[in-house]
């Protein structure tokens, strides 16, 4: 088994009601004792989160004192309105953003800037780096992005976005180490030197992550969907999703990556679970402070 001196970090999205407030708070409670470097609240689609995503950013740095990194896109915000968001991320306390182009809300197919907006993520990173005041994380694609020519493109994007001033990368999901290594290869092959982060899921349900993936251009394989449709309940689909992925990171660790970024849908469950399979401490939640 690995050695437990990872990397941790978690990426949790911002509530849209009372219940779904309860449930982050109770996934931080689950998650902030396995020690994260960093947690990273994402933007709705088309910015619809913007003032969640600012408050539960400002809730989490403040009240567990963890580093936060906010989530942008370019999506239906002038740049003046996209960069005062990166400014009261700030103010709440954030000292990274994940700097995205982002999709077309609502189902629509193509990306399209704001006539007053950002281009496209190149454009926002070069105006955050601008700024000098945050670390910029990016995403990355070890399978082909939906709107790329080819996984080429991706690389070259990719490149571009640390010349334009990215600090680090973290990955689409994916389920087999190869797919991340062979990317990791591809990247260093081309000069890139930044960080890439994979980024990982723990399956809650499969039926609806094939569904998701189809959406983002992330590949589900064949044995592992034979697995889980061979589960006969909800223990036996917890299970495999943990072995399976525990198994994943444990390759991914023993070929020398340093840090792993769970998407964990807003529950610690299965992400606390493989941490703790992979050798992970739980120091008992810090308590947080009383508004
Ligand atoms: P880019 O990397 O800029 O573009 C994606 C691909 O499209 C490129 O690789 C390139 O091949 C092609 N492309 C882009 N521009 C051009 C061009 N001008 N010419 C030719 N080809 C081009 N979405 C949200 O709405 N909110 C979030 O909080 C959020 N968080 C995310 C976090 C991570 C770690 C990841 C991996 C994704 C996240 N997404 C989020 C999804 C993301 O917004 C979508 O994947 C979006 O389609 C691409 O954004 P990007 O910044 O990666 O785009």
């Amino acid at each position: 088994m690995s050695d437990p001196k990872f990397g941790l970090s978690f990426e949790l999205f911002p509530p849209r009601s009372l219940e779904a407030s309860f449930k982050m708070w109770s996934t931080l409670e689950g998650l902030v004792g396995l020690d994260p470097s960093f947690v990273s609240v994402t933007y709705g689609a088309g910015g619809t989160t913007r003032d969640l995503s600012k408050s539960a950013v400002g809730v989490i740095a403040d009240h567990y004192g963890l580093n936060v990194a906010g989530h942008l896109t370019c999506v239906g915000a002038t740049r003046t309105e996209t960069l005062q968001v990166a400014q009261d991320y700030a103010a709440a306390g954030a000292k990274q953003i994940v700097a995205l182009r982002g999709d077309a809300p609502n189902g629509a197919t193509n990306f399209e800037a704001h006539p007053d907006g950002f281009s496209g993520s190149i454009e926002l990173i070069e105006a955050l780096a601008a700024q000098n005041q945050f670390n910029i994380r990016v995403a990355a694609y070890p399978h082909v992005h939906p709107d790329s020519a080819n996984a080429d493109h991706d690389i070259v994007m990719l490149h571009s976005k640390f010349k334009a001033g990215a600090d680090s990368a973290i990955t689409q999901f994916f389920f087999e180490a190869e797919d991340f290594l062979r990317f990791r290869d591809r990247a260093e092959k081309a000069g890139i030197k930044n960080k890439i982060v994979p980024g990982i899921l723990p399956v809650e349900n499969w039926a609806k992550t094939k569904v998701f993936s189809q959406r983002c251009g992330a590949q589900t394989p064949d044995w592992l969907d034979k697995a889980f449709s061979n589960t006969k309940s909800k223990a036996e689909h917890d299970l495999l999703s943990t072995a399976v992925c525990t198994e994943l990171c444990d390759d991914l660790i023993n070929e020398g990556v340093e840090d792993l970024h769970f998407y964990t849908l807003n529950d610690a469950r299965l992400t606390s679970d493989v941490c703790r399979a992979l050798g992970r401490s739980v120091t008992p939640p810090v308590a947080a402070k009383v508004a």
